[in-house]
């Protein structure tokens, strides 16, 4: 299969041809209808693969049609990962003005809650630091009212390192009709749950 026969618009498959990416890779064939028809997904899939613009095209595509801030949030395990899914949102988004904040543990809370409030459209972040942002700042909860997706990547990692607490806070704050994208290296019992806490029928994809 080719990008132009995912549903994607122009300007998605042009980007995709400009960073290098001939054909889509078969998680992202998968993915990328689903996630525009609105469904929720849970995908196994190892990195590698080309997950994040399996999730990533999507979003973009969507928030393209409508840009408004936060469209999406983002959770990853580590800074590390934070940074690099950040910087993939950038390259694939790069023609639409992307405004894409990384919420990290180890940087000043004070910039990232005025970077949170200034409504950029893509916000990545590590579960710990959303969390007490979401608490201790009133004004940050409304930031996230009209968050249309939820992202969790290397979400059995997430969950290893015991973030249950932090996403039950996250969750609470988004919208009940956001979609939810759930992507793992592997299959574990707590993802499972997780994806119950998902109101929609999800879509489920293994390598
Ligand atoms: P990921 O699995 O998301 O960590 O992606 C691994 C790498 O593959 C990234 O550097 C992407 O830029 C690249 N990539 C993603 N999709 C494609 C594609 N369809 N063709 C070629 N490279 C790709």
């Amino acid at each position: 299969s080719a990008f132009s026969d995912l549903g994607l618009a122009e300007w998605a498959i042009q980007t995709c041809k400009e960073l290098g990416m001939r054909k889509p890779t078969p998680v992202q064939t998968h993915c990328i209808p689903k996630i525009l028809a609105g469904r929720d997904v849970l995908g196994i899939a190892q990195t590698g693969s080309g997950k994040t613009a399996a999730f990533a095209l999507p979003i973009l595509n969507r928030l393209a049609e409508d840009p408004y801030g936060v469209f999406a949030l983002a959770i990853a395990p580590t800074r590390e990962l934070a940074f690099q899914l950040a910087e993939q949102f950038r390259a694939l988004g790069s023609c639409l003005h992307l405004r894409c904040s990384v919420v990290v543990g180890g940087m000043d809370m004070i910039t990232q809650g005025k970077a949170l409030v200034s409504r950029p459209h893509v916000v990545v972040a590590t579960p710990g630091r959303v969390k007490v942002l979401l608490e201790e700042n009133p004004d940050i909860p409304k930031v996230f009212q009209r968050t249309k997706f939820l992202v969790l990547d290397e979400a059995d990692r997430v969950l290893d390192v015991g973030f249950e607490e932090e996403l039950r806070v996250i969750f609470q704050c988004l919208p009940k009709n956001r979609q939810t994208l759930l992507f793992s290296a592997t299959m574990t019992s707590n993802l499972q749950t997780l994806l119950e806490l998902s109101a929609n029928k999800a879509y489920f994809y293994e390598a």
